[in-house]
């Protein structure tokens, strides 16, 4: 099995290797280091297009809606960043919501400047910002509307409830010169911390750009309670794979928070016995409503444990326990499905050929051999909260075999079906598809699979190709 579980932990390595990939070449190592040198991010007008009435897909990937096949018109953007303290430490559980006019100028906003609206781009995303403090959307380059320079409206909440809103610009757009609302911030490192490149991602086939917006809020992120294990309040458990918030009996699930173990491992087969798998590691226990939940991995800070059988649905409450005594309930929602992806490197779906050589970009991985999909090849792809099986497999157990899904699974490939072969449980939490790689033109694909009308992770993609 060639599960990336490095990737599933999020760590510092995949975090360098997304800012190699999109050649800015910038990361943190020591946030502390620079403390000093902080600019608070300036305060600016919300503006009048905040949205009046929200999207129903309010996801990190505003070009693609739900799933639709026809992507938002527009220079596609990856805008990244991260959230921080004034101190420099990274902001967990943030907010960050930002809604910006399209293409041709226009807001989602029941009163937008522009009336051409394209009905395929979101218009407004959010996302909390894990450990690392990071957030990433996928977006188009805004439009110009009368009256502006183009820019990106953003607000970000703390998980004590502190607020900052701000504007993010293009650098060296023309009208930067004459914005009101760019040129009323005073302070000059103020006003230049606002303004970014966009800079072309190298290779990309459609001509992406990149930008990264830093932001400094003027808090100090709450240090967590001095012993008890902590979960972060929002988005602090996830499907392990696609990141998701949410709980699906037998999936594989991510706890982020503070103080769970004082070393970092996986469970080892003594831990596991007589085919049941541990429950308690390092002296870490996870229930889910009231239910122990197997566990795979311990650190100080993210757990990842294998969600009990429950027939329970909607909200549930997530405890870690340790010998320092019990952490603050968390409540999530329960479902029967929550399909997530595992990923290679952030963006690349986990995926296989039945040799078991890795299917991914070349040289995404030093040192390991990676190609990309062919159009009619038969790959494999992993994932976790497919939901129940047939036959039933009990969580919380070694499995070997296989069990299908109970239900359908179909999975779109560059907004193409792609025919499935086998969907279905093959370890303990494990999903494996295989899937036959549609005709599609060599560059990288979206991929969504859905199984009772939800879909996995948005992002998730597949590079392709030819010969
Ligand atoms: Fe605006």
């Amino acid at each position: 099995m060639k599960v990336n579980w490095n990737a599933l932990q999020g760590g510092e390595e995949s975090r360098r290797r997304f800012f190699e990939r999109i050649g800015l070449g910038l990361f943190y190592t020591a946030a502390g280091a620079f403390a000093q040198q902080l600019t608070l991010t300036p305060e600016q007008t919300l503006g009048p297009y905040y949205p009046d009435r929200m999207p129903l897909d309010r996801d990190n990937d505003l070009i693609i809606l739900n799933d639709n096949i026809t992507p938002a018109v527009g220079t596609v953007t990856w805008l990244s960043g991260k959230v921080l303290g004034r101190n420099g430490k990274p902001m967990r559980g943030a907010l960050v919501e930002i809604w910006q006019a399209d293409n041709n100028g226009a807001y989602i906003h029941s009163q937008s400047p522009i009336a051409n609206r394209d009905a395929n781009f979101q218009g407004y995303g959010r996302f909390v910002t894990g450990s690392s403090g990071e957030y990433l959307f996928r977006t188009v380059k805004p439009g110009l509307y009368p009256g502006r320079t183009r820019h990106i409206h953003y607000q970000i909440t703390t998980p004590a409830g502190e607020r900052l809103v701000t504007q993010c610009y293009i650098e060296g757009e023309p009208l930067n010169n004459s914005d009101g609302i760019l040129n009323g911030i005073r302070d000059a490192a103020q006003r230049a911390s606002v303004i970014v490149p966009f800079t072309p991602i190298p290779d990309s086939r459609i001509g992406e750009l990149a930008a990264r917006f830093d932001i400094v809020m003027g808090f100090t992120p709450a240090d967590p309670p001095a012993d008890r294990p902590y979960i972060l309040p929002e988005n602090g458990v996830v499907n392990g794979a696609g990141f998701q918030s949410g709980v699906t009996p037998g999936a594989w699930i991510s706890i982020f928070g503070d103080n769970f173990a004082t070393t970092s491992r996986v469970w080892n087969t003594s831990d596991i016995v007589q085919g049941k798998l541990p429950t308690e590691l390092e002296g870490v226990r996870v229930t889910i409503n009231g239910k122990p939940a197997a566990i795979y991995y311990v650190s100080p800070s993210q757990l990842n444990v294998q969600a009990p059988d429950d027939t329970a649905q909607g909200p549930v409450q997530v405890v870690v326990t340790n010998s320092f005594g019990a952490s603050n309930p968390v409540t999530v929602q329960l479902q029967p499905v929550l399909p997530g992806f595992f990923l290679f490197d952030r963006f690349y779906v986990s995926a296989a050929r039945p040799d078991g050589s890795l299917v991914a970009p070349s040289g995404l991985f030093p040192g390991q051999l990676t190609r990309p999909a062919s159009p009619g090849e038969l790959i494999v792809l992993y994932g976790t909260g497919f939901g129940p099986t047939i036959p039933t497999v009990p969580a919380g157990e070694v499995f070997q075999g296989s069990a299908q899904t109970a239900n359908n699974v179909q999975v779109r490939m560059g907004g193409l079906s792609a025919e499935v072969r086998f969907a279905g449980l093959v370890s303990a939490g494990l999903y494996q598809l295989n899937v036959i790689v549609p005709n599609l033109a060599d560059g990288d694909h979206d991929v969504v699979a859905t199984v009772a009308g939800v879909r996995t992770q948005p992002l998730a993609r597949l590079r392709v190709q030819r010969g």
